[in-house]
This record gives structure tokens, sequence and C-alpha cells, in this order.
């Protein structure tokens, strides 16, 4: 396995539909970018409706076939089994992660070193899906109900965490039984299709994973296609409505996990050392490119010019660089576009009276002219309702909003049209509870920031998604729950009542 070839030519990829490695039906293709060298590193096929619907019919067969058939044991070992084959990967596939979205190696490396916790935890869930049997009011009755796979899953994901988010669905779809249809971003395609080929190695029969590689239209094609019985979907907030569309046309479910503007709150009382790291963690960690970014920055008016200063000092000694470096601390942004976006976002906060205490500009630096670099900003002088705060930047760009009371606080927090992520920097532990309930937020972390993992809900409130990933119950977003009742007398009962 290799992120790039030796020889300069683009690595070649095919789709994964039924097992096996395709060129698309019409033989289209299309390049995707290494954003730190600004140059196509690998050739990918772009799927048409015509392969959607290939790789569907797959996935049904896979469902009504062997995977439909295995025993619920079995089925958790192999989903266990492809967190042991990830482990063994996980650096050759974080190296293919970075190649394609310019995240930090060692971010990335980290990130897919923790996901075999989710397939050893999920894969251990498998034989735990139990139904109940219930006492029926009714005479003569014995019912029960069985928890059953969903169907074809269609998964949709995002460039900044392809595999990470792409595990939150599969690890406990699979578990539940469900098979996949898996649609990567258009800038990062090929980390879903390398471990496509590890999960056929740990034991996952033909049609249970599949990998189409497009762009919105391929997403489009899943999302609408009759055949997926749920759509599981990571992104935008605007092509989330969109995907809930096409879904509703044919009654698919959804979950989505989409945008953020989250609110990282620093009340005067707590420990400002830790709430300095907590916010360069929040705005510059991934280079702002994380759904639960802590973009909006509210401090409490006393310690305001002293935290202000102290997180523009650190982020003007951010060291940008290559991601595969060692000591970079902040990459590229992943693509071009991503670039034009968050600098148009900084002219903006400019034009709307905020004023700049730190970065604002590409990167000036000679050696980082081939990549999209962005330097750390910092607006300071922010409200609430500007642009700068309402909409998500996903770029290194921090908005400073300054309160005076714990209400107005948690007044600005929830003044958003999202709410997925938050911070609350105290050293009161009342405060920190009765901060922690008020916010209209699917995550808030106490004196931390930016904080997941496999057994703990993740998702938004609002407009920043529906339903949740992670923890024991994301498995019953890929469960339909069929209830069974059995007549136990044999008597003859009048068929014009009922029940
Ligand atoms: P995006 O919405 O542009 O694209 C996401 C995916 O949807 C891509 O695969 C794209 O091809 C596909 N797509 C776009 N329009 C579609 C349509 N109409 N029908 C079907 N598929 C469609 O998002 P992005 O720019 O790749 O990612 C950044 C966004 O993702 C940010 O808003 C970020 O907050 C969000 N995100 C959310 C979470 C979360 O868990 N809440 C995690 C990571 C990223």
């Amino acid at each position: 396995m290799t992120a790039s070839s030796t020889t300069g030519e683009l690595v070649e990829e095919l789709l994964r539909i039924d097992g096996e490695r395709v060129p698309a039906r019409d033989g289209g293709t299309f390049e995707t970018v290494n954003p730190y060298s600004g140059k196509p590193w690998a050739r990918v096929p772009y799927a048409t409706a015509a392969d959607v619907d290939a790789a569907v019919a797959a996935a049904q067969r896979a469902l009504d076939g062997p995977w439909g058939r295995m025993t619920a044991s079995a089925r958790g070992r192999v989903v266990s089994r492809i967190g042991d084959l990830l482990a063994e990967h996980a650096e050759e596939l974080a190296v293919v992660e970075t190649t394609d979205n310019g995240k930090l190696l060692r971010e990335m490396k980290g990130q897919v070193a923790s996901l075999p916790d989710w397939y050893e935890y999920f894969g251990g869930l498998a034989d735990k899906i139990e139904g109940a049997t219930i006492p029926n009011p009714k005479p003569d009755y014995f019912t029960y109900t069985r928890h059953e796979p969903v169907g074809v899953v269609g998964a949709i994901l995002p460039w900044n965490s392809p595999l990470l988010l792409l595990t939150f669905k599969l690890a406990p779809a699979l578990a539940a039984g469900a098979t996949m249809v898996v649609k990567p971003a258009e800038q990062t395609p090929v980390s879903c299709l390398r471990f496509a080929d590890l999960a056929a190695e740990a034991g996952l029969p033909p049609g249970v994973l599949n990998v189409v590689t497009g762009d919105a239209e391929t997403g489009k094609a899943l999302a609408s296609h009759p055949g997926v019985a749920k759509v599981a979907f990571t992104g935008s907030t605007a092509a989330g409505i969109n995907v809930m569309k096409s879904a509703a046309d044919h009654l698919a479910k959804v979950t989505l996990e989409l945008g953020g503007k989250s609110p990282n709150i620093v009340f005067d009382d707590c420990d400002l050392d830790a709430a300095v790291n907590g916010v360069i963690a929040g705005i510059f960690a991934a280079t702002g490119q994380t759904c639960v970014a802590g973009s909006r920055l509210l401090v409490q008016r006393d310690v305001h010019d002293a935290l202000v200063s102290r997180v523009a000092d650190r982020a003007r000694t951010i060291k940008l660089g290559d991601p595969l470096a060692v000591e970079t601390e902040m990459g590229p942004v992943a693509f071009r576009e991503q670039l034009d976006k968050i600098l148009q976002y900084i002219d903006v906060g400019t034009g709307e009276g905020a004023q700049l205490v730190a970065g604002g500009a590409r990167s000036s630096d000679p050696a980082l002219q081939d990549g999209y670099f962005v330097e750390p900003t910092i607006f300071t002088g922010v409200h609430n309702d500007m642009r700068i705060a309402r909409e998500e930047i996903f770029g290194p760009v921090l908005s400073v909003i300054p309160f005076e009371t714990e209400d107005e606080a948690v007044a600005i927090a929830n003044a958003s049209e999202y709410g997925l992520g938050s911070g609350v920097w105290t050293r009161d532990v009342q405060r920190a509870h009765r901060v922690a309930h008020r916010l209209r937020a699917g995550s808030v972390w106490v004196n931390s920031y930016r904080m997941l993992t496999y057994n703990v809900p993740f998702g938004g409130y609002k407009s920043s998604g529906l339903g949740r990933e992670n923890g024991i119950d994301a498995v019953r977003e890929y469960l339909e729950t069929k209830s069974v009742w059995i007549e136990l007398s044999g008597a003859t009962r009048d068929p014009f009542v009922l029940g």
C-alpha cells in the first residue's frame, strides 16, 4: 500500500463493487490533489448513477445472501477483525489521508489508530442486539420484538476525516447486520477504497461494503436511490438538507451530522493557561477544519485582554508546514476553493468592522507558496450578529466576542442556528454544570475541547444535525423493529373487531 507512486505518476484507483475493484461503467475518472504540493496525486473513477445502481444491487444481494445469513456472533467477529487489520495498517492509511486532505500526519495517525476501538466495541455489540418479550394485555397472545437490519445504507462523507466519519457509520451498521454503499468526498476518495480492501481481507463478504467515488451528483444518485433504506450523511448543512430531500422521496431514514459555529466560553474564574491551550486546540488544530471547531470565543470582560493577547501570541508562533513533518503544527487547508472561501471571510470580517489581531492573510512564507496555507487568524470586537460569528468558515479563523455575565454568555452561545460543540472554562463546579445544562449543543466540554470517543453519543442540535453517532444507541439507527404476535388459543375470533 503506497500513498503515492515513486515515479511521480498518478496512483490509479478503482471503485469497489461486489467485492471487485472495477472502473466506472462509462470509464470516467477524476484526479485528487495533494493540498501541500498543489499537485494531483491519484486518479479515481467517477461513478455515475449506473455504478451506484450496481453497488446498491450488490449490497442488497449481500444482505439477502451470506451476510444476512451469518450469525450475529460471527458477524461481530468479522467487525472486530476489521479493527485488527486497521491497527496493522494505521500508519499507511494515515499517510493516504494526509496526502488527500493536508491534515497533520500526527493527527491522522492518532485518529486512524483509534478506529479499531469502534470496531471492537460495535463488533462486541452485534450479538447483544436483543428483542423483548412483551406481556400482552390481550389474552392468549405471545408477543416479542426482533431488531432487524434496516437494509442497504448509503453513507456520504466529507473530506476532513474520511475514515473516522466512515467508521462512525460503518461499525454500528455492520453490527446491526446492514450493508453499505459509501460515497467519500470528491477531495478525499482514496482512503475509503484502501480501507474497503482491508475490510474484505478481514472477511467481509463481497457486496457488504461498496465504495463509489464521485462528487455531489454521485451522492445524489445514492441518496435518492430507492434501494437505499437509510442515508447516513456527514457534511455541510446545505448539502444535508438536499440529502434529506432526496431521501424523503423514497422515505429513507436519515441521520445527518452537519456544520457548526461552536462557542468556546471562557469565564474569569478559569485556569487561564488551560483555557489558552483549549482555545488554540479548538480553532487552530486541524487548520480549523473540524465540524466542532470552537470558532466563536466568548470571553468574560475581566480576562478578555489577557486571554486574547496570550492566544494571539501563541497563534503567531504556530508552525505552518508540511503536514507529514513531525514539527508542523498547522498544515494547509484541504483544497483551493476552501482557501478562497476562508480569505473571503477574512475580508468580510474586516468589512464588518471586526479588528484583526493575528493573521488575516494567505501565508507569505516563500516555502509554502505551492500549498493552500492561511495564517492563524483572530478577530476581536466581533458581535454575534456579524457573518463571521454566524456562518461556518471551516478554517483557522477565530471570532472573539466579549460578555459580562453568565446569562449573557449562555444567550450569545445559544443565539446560533447551529448546536454541535461547546466549551466551558471555569473552576466553579456549580457554574460548569449550570452552563452545560443550558447550552443547546450536542456536546459540552468542560475545561477541555474537541473530545470524542466510540461509546459517547455525538451529534448536533438545530441545524447541526439529526440523530446521534457513537454510543450504544448508534446501532438503533441501523435497525428496524418488528413485532411478532403469536395467537396461542386456536380460538376463532370475531373478524370484524380490531384485535
Ligand atoms: P459538503 O456538504 O460539501 O460535502 C459532503 C459530501 O456530500 C461530499 O461527499 C459531497 O460530494 C456530498 N454532497 C454534496 N451535495 C450533495 C447532494 N446534494 N446530495 C448528495 N451528496 C452531496 O461538505 P464538505 O465541504 O465535504 O465538508 C465540510 C462540512 O462537513 C462542514 O460543514 C463540516 O462542519 C461538516 N462536518 C460535520 C461533521 C459532524 O460530525 N457534524 C463532521 C465533519 C464535517
